[in-house]
């Protein structure tokens, strides 16, 4: 080996000493953790179930033992940088989960803080929506982009916002929650209390509804999904229907995406941002079903000189690494405190 080689050696080493960040992502269901290094490769995770955990402080002290050995196989906690946290629910300015009705914890939870307190690193915690935004434009299809929205279809709806390329926080941590606008005054009951709520028609279960409404507008239409059960039917019978040309499938993920499509004009005439980008679970899933009818929708309804400058991407982050990536992203800006 020559000697400028091991000098090139020296300076990697010297400039990468911390050059790994923790992700957890705080679902409904499911919490996924694990290891992250500066170009998204998912070094080691691990998904526990929720329910295990009826309170947050046993959460924390059994995520913090369950990363112990991953975070010894990496080099160390010296190794790490920070921690990023994206929770449902979660306040963008103080680190806590608040109030969040999809799990069983209550009240104001300082997430942020409690797992500080345990690792001895920098910790931030933001929505889940804000999270989305923060990993697509630092590993994902809004790489590049300083003004855009990212669009988070999952149990529910909600957007992260990117304007001059900093994340819009909001006045007191609570930001893009266009899930609850309403779209039709008097509509479905939504989970937040209200009706109508956009996030009734555009989500995992506002999507199967919306399909099963079609089935009586359209009798005559034949479909294979017609014979399962509603109870049965998953947003992946319907992407895979659509992709097999099934024509129910389609007409409700066009259906569905003309509503986002349109839910997004106040968006788009706000913020001008250059890209709205479908992400998560859904969005991931049925977005290439939907991104005709909401691009339509938009421009469509957009004030003339501002229709068809807006794209509309899918992410482009697999499924599985997603979640994990996106709650990660925020810790490679966060300093130590
Ligand atoms: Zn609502």
């Amino acid at each position: 080996m020559s000697t400028f080689e091991d000098h090139s050696h020296d300076i990697e080493l010297l400039t990468s000493v911390k050059p790994y960040v923790i992700g957890l992502c705080v679902m409904e269901h499911s919490a996924l953790f694990g290891i992250v290094d500066a170009r998204g490769d998912v070094l080691c995770s691990e998904s526990v179930p929720m329910s295990d955990y009826p309170e947050p402080t046993a959460f924390v002290f059994d995520i913090c033992d369950r990363l112990l050995p991953m975070i010894e196989k990496c080099g160390g906690l010296e190794r790490i940088k920070a921690m990023g946290i994206s929770a449902c629910s979660g306040n963008n300015r103080n680190g806590c989960i608040e109030n969040p009705s999809n799990l069983k914890w209550g009240g104001k939870i300082p997430l942020a803080k409690m797992f500080q307190g345990s690792l001895a690193i920098p910790v931030s915690l933001l929505n889940d929506a804000t999270a989305a935004a923060m990993g697509e434009m630092t590993f994902g299809a809004a790489h590049g982009l300083q003004n855009f929205v990212a669009v988070s279809v999952n149990v529910g709806l909600g957007a992260g916002i990117f304007v001059n390329n900093r994340a819009v926080l909001g006045y007191n941590g609570r930001v893009g929650e266009i899930g609850h606008v309403t779209i039709f005054p008097g509509g479905r009951a939504c989970g937040c209390g209200k009706e109508g709520c956009l996030e009734s028609y555009v989500s995992r279960r506002g999507i199967i509804d919306n399909l099963f409404e079609l089935f009586k507008t359209y009798p005559e239409l034949t479909s294979t999904l017609r014979q399962v059960k509603k109870e049965d039917m998953t947003i992946d019978m319907i992407a895979e229907a659509a992709e097999a040309g099934d024509e129910v499938a389609n007409k409700v993920l066009n259906y569905s995406g003309e509503l986002l499509g349109k839910a997004l004009v106040p968006v788009a005439s706000f913020i001008n941002p250059e890209a709205f980008v479908l992400c998560g679970e859904v969005g991931t899933k049925c977005g290439r079903f939907m991104q005709r009818a909401i691009l339509e929708a938009l421009n469509v309804n957009l004030f003339s000189q501002m229709k068809w400058q807006t794209r509309v991407l899918l992410s482009s982050l697999d499924l599985s690494e997603a979640p994990l990536l996106y709650a990660s992203a925020e810790a490679w800006n966060t300093k130590a405190v």
